[in-house]
């Protein structure tokens, strides 16, 4: 089946009281037990597994085309889940450009516990193949990388990794499984921040990670799932599941919205650089197109000829493009990556990253020209 009927087909949850063709939601924590001591729907306590986050499971590891799949309570308690599979010693390998709070979680919460983790140029296979220590169990790879939108070949470093018997985890939250499938490319895990397209309405906070197989590291991340108890409540996942019917017309959508402003912007006067991979100028422009054949993400990251001051300032004068961090929601959100990083942060302070929302493009390109051309 193609994705856009998979989206609404591998996320029905029957009803058998009402017929309903909408899921119901089953609030219920606890789930009764037959004479003989099995649970019949196989159900015993919701920490463990619930009715909305099994469907929610079930359609993100079919459009993901993986065999297993978990929720969590937010995107970085799926990291963390992945993160668990390692004991202390071991080694992973980040990117140096990515989300920032998936690094921190490596280094300061499972430092101490022993976790070694290094940064590298994750758009370097060579840089890749070289940072690779003996104790290396896990490289993780972010692409599109938060907040430049650079793109790691998943399919280079999933083959130097599989020589090694490394497991290749990707955070394919910007992507989401509409556009790239990681598990496709070589990948071993999938890992999204629910929070953002999945759930798509800016109104949720969730994660999920996806496993190509239904192995000993599935049986870990299950595990930690059910023993840490970082676990979504079924209103969000009834939520998330629903959001899956519509996120293949929705990434459609934002995609080519994306697309249209990122050429008009990059025409305009006022702007020194966008960032965006789908155009034939960006440095990527053939992975991007063989890598996501289908499209781009929603994102886009621009460069003022303006000083951080005044780059600052432009992102609160928009009227349509609220000035947020997050993305993956219906509205245009604009943020200045570098304040909200904090002073560590390498990010340029000329630098703005536009989530495209779903408004009209007319309207989108009307409102950031009309800003742009008073600089
Ligand atoms: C938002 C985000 C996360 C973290 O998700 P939370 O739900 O905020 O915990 C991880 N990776 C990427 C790429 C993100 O955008």
């Amino acid at each position: 089946m193609k994705k856009e009927t998979l989206a609404i087909h591998s996320t029905n949850l029957k009803d058998e009281t009402a017929a309903s063709i909408a899921a119901p939601i089953f609030l219920s924590t606890t789930f009764e037990r037959s004479e003989d001591g099995t649970y019949p729907k196989g159900h015993m306590y919701a920490r463990n597994s619930s009715p909305n986050r099994e469907v929610l499971e079930k359609g993100l590891a079919a459009l993901e085309g993986g065999l297993r799949a978990f929720a969590f309570g937010s995107g970085l308690a799926a990291v963390n889940a992945v993160f668990q599979c390692l004991q202390s010693g071991d080694h992973i390998l980040m990117p140096s450009v990515g989300y920032y709070a998936s690094y921190k979680l490596a280094e300061e919460i499972l430092g101490p516990w022993g976790l070694q983790v290094s940064q590298v140029d994750m758009t370097d296979l060579e840089a890749v193949k070289n940072a690779i220590q003996s104790n290396t169990k896990l490289i993780w790879i972010e692409s599109p990388a938060n907040p430049m939108l650079s793109l790691s070949d998943i399919v280079g470093i999933c083959q130097i990794a599989s020589k090694l018997s490394i497991k290749v985890g990707v955070d394919n939250t910007l992507a989401s499984p509409i556009l790239q499938n990681p598990i496709a490319l070589g990948a071993d895990i999938v890992m999204h921040a629910t929070t953002k397209y999945i759930g798509g309405h800016s109104d949720i906070l969730g994660g999920a990670v996806v496993l190509k197989e239904d192995d000993d590291w599935a049986h870990r991340i299950q595990r930690v799932q059910i023993l840490m108890g970082a676990t979504p409540n079924p209103l969000d996942c009834y939520l998330l599941a629903r959001g899956l019917k519509t996120l293949p017309l929705r990434m459609k959508e934002h995609s080519k919205n994306a697309a249209i402003l990122a050429e008009k912007l990059e025409n305009h006067h006022a702007i020194e650089k966008v960032h965006y991979p789908g155009l034939p100028s960006h440095p990527q422009y053939d992975l991007a197109m063989k890598q996501m054949p289908n499209g781009q993400s929603g994102m886009i990251a621009i460069q003022l000829k303006a000083s951080e001051n005044a780059t600052q300032k432009f992102a609160s004068t928009l009227n349509l493009f609220q000035q947020a961090t997050s993305l993956g929601g219906v509205e245009s959100l604009i943020e200045h990556r570098k304040s909200i990083e904090g002073p560590q942060s390498s990010t340029p302070g000329n630098l703005l990253r536009l989530s495209i929302g779903l408004e009209h493009v007319d309207d989108l390109w009307t409102d950031l020209r009309s800003a742009l051309d008073k600089l």
